[in-house]
């Protein structure tokens, strides 16, 4: 399909996007563009201005910080997958990354434009919510932070900027398991797991309406063993509409696959070196 016209921007800092954001409806912010370019080639995204973050070198690049790391949103997923701090502290998020898309998408989309993007499943969220990341939000109101889980809820306030991924420290034992759809490599099921000193997080996606964190499953499975019957019969025990279903997938078979996926994601995560 051909675009829709739009205005297109490239500022240099953050408080000029900003501006440009809060200065026009309809104003979307453009990171790598590999969600984006083609919604608003099928018309299922619209935007009147373009803000092009690519130059804000500040929203680049992979650190440890005294609570754990931090990730600036404009870190390309290829980047994200391959950094040694994030493969050793928070392998969850590495193995997310890795499994999106090709490389193509890898080098141009962007951990925050991942984690920003809605849709039933994709795969940085869900790998978040369960390394318990939090979301830095610079916006008309300031400087705040947003869990993953509560960004996977409501999505990006309109004139906001994701600029950080703040990981927590301590996350060795974490995993992430996915089936891709063959033709697309969006996840048809994607699980995520992080096992800490209160038990394992554990959220999974599109198996459930969006990127969901199963309380549920973590207190019925709690110290383990996690053995594949064990996990089974944890996510049997859900309530069945938690499940919904897919592209030519019954609710119950992504229910299976699910835990499946978590069952996996648990043996790694509890192997991992400690
Ligand atoms: C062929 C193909 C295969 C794909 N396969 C997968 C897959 O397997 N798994 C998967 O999860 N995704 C997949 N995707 C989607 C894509 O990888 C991601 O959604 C993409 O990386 C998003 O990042 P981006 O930087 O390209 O964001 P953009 O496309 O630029 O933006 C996406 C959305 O997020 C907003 N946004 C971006 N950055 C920010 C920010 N810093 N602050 C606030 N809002 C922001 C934009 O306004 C827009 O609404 C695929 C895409 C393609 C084209």
């Amino acid at each position: 399909m051909i675009l829709a016209d739009f205005d297109y921007v490239r500022p240099v800092g953050l408080d000029e996007a900003l501006t440009l954001l809060a200065g026009r409806p309809g104003a979307r912010v453009l990171a790598g563009g590999q969600s984006l370019l083609p919604g608003l080639r099928t018309g299922e995204d619209r935007a009147s201005l373009l803000v092009d973050l690519r130059r804000l070198e500040e929203l680049r690049g992979i650190e440890r910080t005294p609570t754990g790391i931090r990730i600036g949103a404009m870190t390309t997923l290829a980047e994200l997958a391959a950094d040694p701090l994030v493969l050793a502290e928070a392998p969850e998020l590495a193995a997310a990354a890795r499994a999106n898309g090709d490389p193509q998408v890898r080098n141009l989309g962007t951990a925050g434009g991942n984690l920003a993007a809605t849709g039933r499943a994709t795969d940085l969220p869900v790998a978040a919510i369960a390394a318990g990341v939090t979301a830095e939000l610079a916006g008309p109101g300031g400087v705040s932070t947003v869990t993953a889980e509560e960004l996977a809820a409501s999505g990006v306030p309109a004139g906001t900027v994701v600029t950080a991924l703040l990981v927590p420290a301590g996350g060795r034992a974490g995993a992430f398991e996915k089936t891709a759809d063959r033709a697309t490599r969006y996840p048809v099921c994607a699980a995520a797991v992080r096992i800490t000193a209160d038990g394992p997080r554990i959220a999974v996606t599109g198996a459930t309406a969006r990127a969901l964190r199963l309380r549920g499953v973590e207190e019925r499975i709690g110290g383990g063993p996690y053995t594949t019957e064990n996990v089974l019969a944890a996510f049997r025990a859900e309530p069945r509409e938690l499940f919904v279903p897919g592209r030519g997938t019954s609710a119950e078979y992504l229910g299976h696959l699910a835990g499946v996926l978590t069952a996996r994601a648990l043996t790694r995560a509890v192997q991992a070196p400690a």
